[in-house]
């Protein structure tokens, strides 16, 4: 059995090969039917030219529709007119299971696609963007072993919320009430004074009541945290990290890249030092092109989109006010107004896909800010804990999986990023 990428090729002319997979186009005129193959390796087509095959094996060939499974056997030829210029001439035609018709045809609504997502998800945009996503990780975590990062299993059940508590999911734990996790930071960062340099691949839970193209409610976050880190360093890992991800992705999928009409070249120029620019720089920028932003403006995806729509590479966005982040990040001694953090915005207007910082290790600090908020401490009693034993300077950041699977498969839409999207208004199917 081969797959259809090995068929592909001009060595195979003249081979007797098998192969199997769906339908994915199929029509018949006079005596011959052209049927384009698709396996999880590309299309090819097939001609079952009657005589040529067992008159069985003609008959199921003229009717079997699209999405029909089949196994075929047949002789590699050149051919200009075939899509990727190969075909297969059919010495056997074997149905394996017709198709009903198949409720998806060209040019749907996107509502009608998200209904049928479980048959859309065979579509060959989604089968390039799910390989692009598996290389994108891959390389991540080549990176991160690599580099001597463990990867830990965090709990994704909590009783805190490092984020926003506006956007926690709820949910009945036997008797008592708990919530699904919005970052394992909290977690990541208690496990760094025995592992030193950890990192976690997890799904994050934001009830994010806005729809937006680039928030989902579930979503695949990964997240690191360093002992004896600053946060320059934090950076540095953040550019390292993103660079060996793209090159990966260009590296195993230079095919599925094309077909999503990204060109790899441009991400193969991608690496590192990224451009810092500090919120105070961001907020002039802005107002130089004509938006209405001062002092604690936050940065939406407006603002995002008109400082990276001209750039070829991610830029750091260092610095916020207090305001604008949460109380775990340290204070920037510099200007005290600001934390020591970074956003690191995606180019060519695709903003966020990395948030971090330095970790405050002034428990008196975190604890004034959660009074003031007027948090329940017990919830955070453990998380100070380690700041009373063996505090050390540390860093680490999140970044949202399928933000940049939307940024390098130039999708509109954060949904395409993900085989199953969750957002306000579905979880179905
Ligand atoms: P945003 O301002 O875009 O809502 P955030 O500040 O809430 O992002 P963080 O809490 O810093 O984001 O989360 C870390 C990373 O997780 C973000 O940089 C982003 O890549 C990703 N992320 C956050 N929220 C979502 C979401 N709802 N859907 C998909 N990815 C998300
Ligand atoms: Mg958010």
């Amino acid at each position: 059995m081969s797959s259809i990428k090995q068929v592909l090729s001009k060595d195979m002319v003249g081979k007797k090969v098998q192969l199997r997979g769906w339908i994915y186009r199929t029509r018949s005129s006079g005596g011959i039917v052209f049927a384009v193959l698709r396996d999880a390796t590309g299309i090819i087509q097939v001609t079952v030219k009657k005589g040529n095959v067992p008159d069985h094996d003609f008959e199921d060939a003229a009717k079997a529709a699209i999405e029909s499974s089949v196994m075929i056997e047949g002789e590699v030829a050149e051919d200009k007119r075939a899509p990727g210029g190969f075909e297969v001439r059919a010495s056997r035609f074997t149905v394996v299971g017709f198709s009903e018709p198949f409720p998806i045809t060209e040019y749907q609504s996107t509502e009608l696609l998200l209904d049928q997502r479980h048959l859309w998800i065979r579509s060959r945009e989604q089968n390039a963007v799910a390989k692009v996503k598996a290389a994108l990780l891959k390389g991540a975590r080549d990176w991160f072993h690599e580099n001597d990062y463990v990867e830990v299993t965090p709990p994704i059940v909590t009783a805190v919320a490092p984020e926003d508590s506006t956007t926690l999911f709820q949910i009945k734990y036997f008797d008592r009430i708990a919530y699904l996790s919005q970052s394992a930071q909290f977690y990541l960062e208690s496990l760094i004074f025995s592992l030193e340099k950890v990192y976690s691949l997890t799904p994050s839970f934001r009830a994010e009541k806005s729809r937006t193209p680039r928030h989902l409610a579930e979503y695949w976050h990964m997240e690191m945290e360093a002992a004896w880190m600053d946060n320059e360093g934090n950076m540095e890992v953040q550019e390292q990290l993103v660079t060996a991800m793209l090159q990966n992705a260009v590296k195993e999928c230079p095919m599925e890249l094309q077909l999503l009409k990204r060109d790899p070249a441009t991400l193969r120029k991608i690496e590192p030092p990224f451009e810092r620019m500090k919120y105070q720089e961001a907020m002039d920028y802005l107002q130089s092109k004509g938006q209405d932003v001062r002092w604690g403006s936050d940065l939406g995806a407006i603002e995002e989109r008109t400082i990276t729509v001209d750039k070829q590479l991610p830029v750091f966005i260092v610095n916020y006010p207090k305001e604008l982040k949460p109380f775990y990040m340290k204070e920037n001694p510099e200007d005290p107004r600001t934390y020591k953090n970074s956003d690191l915005l995606a180019p060519e207007g695709y903003g966020e896909i990395i948030g971090g910082s330095e970790r405050e290790t002034d428990n008196a600090r975190m604890i004034a800010w959660l009074e003031e908020k007027g948090e329940n401490m017990d919830n955070y009693k453990w998380y100070l804990d380690l700041r009373k034993y063996g505090s050390v300077p540390h860093s680490g950041f999140g970044l949202g999986i399928e933000r940049i699977v939307t940024w390098v498969c130039k999708l509109d839409h954060i949904r395409d990023a993900i085989p199953y999207p969750r957002t306000v208004a579905r979880v179905y199917p």
